[in-house]
């Protein structure tokens, strides 16, 4: 019991390709992740959005949470950025994984090949990520960088990937500004991707290339 409940708790450091392989390599763990991230490690914050009763239980094979009061079974994944996606949860935790773990960020060609997707795939993912980075940037060094640092931080993105159309520039820059303010904390940055995903909203495809709102 007390192993199953350390395996769980927020990584104490990013872990190495065949951790987490051990780890996440399994869909039904990706979910319970998600949930603790999501609800808490027992489900405190749980509050089910049928009858807004605040106490569930975890259907772990399944994947589910199972509302106390009126039964109705709900996903972790339900309304955050992994709704309804085709990508298999692994995938997304390895994007997060490397993003977290790479000093100069990842492009779609280098997540193409590392997760065996498509190339349109691998930069759905990343810019999936970028936007609800994009829209979390509440970090106070996030407000405002300086012309020069901008100037820096757009040479930097362009040199790791290359053509990046101005509509999308200011996800790539929140990306960026993420990384540095998590620099030297690999694990406490893939949490924070987590919950990030998890905080925001569905985004399609169409909504992603029309550029920043
Ligand atoms: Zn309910």
């Amino acid at each position: 019991m007390l192993a199953e409940s350390r395996r769980n708790h927020p990584l104490s450091k990013i872990p190495g390709t065949a951790v987490f392989f051990r780890r996440f390599g399994d869909n039904t763990d990706c979910l319970d992740y998600i949930k603790r991230r999501r609800w808490g490690d027992g489900l405190e914050e749980f509050v089910c959005p049928d009858c807004s009763h605040k106490h569930g239980w975890w259907l772990r094979k399944r994947g589910l949470v199972e509302c106390r009061g009126c039964h109705r079974q709900t996903s972790p994944t339900a309304g955050t950025l992994f709704h309804r996606s085709h990508v298999p949860l692994w995938k997304w935790f390895w994007t997060m994984h490397l993003l977290a773990g790479c000093r100069e960020g990842v492009s779609a060609v280098d997540l193409a090949e590392q997760a065996d997707t498509t190339y349109q795939t691998a930069w759905t993912l990343l810019q999936k990520l970028r936007e609800a980075m994009r829209q979390r940037n509440e970090l106070p060094e996030h407000k405002g960088l300086t012309k020069t640092a901008e100037t820096e931080a757009k040479r930097a993105i362009l040199g790791k990937c290359h053509a990046v159309s101005p509509k999308h520039m200011d996800k790539y820059l929140a990306a960026y500004m993420f990384r540095g303010h998590y620099k030297g904390k690999k694990a406490r940055f893939f949490d924070r991707l987590v919950t990030v995903a998890v905080e925001a909203k569905p985004l399609t495809f169409k909504e992603l290339t029309t550029g920043a709102k």
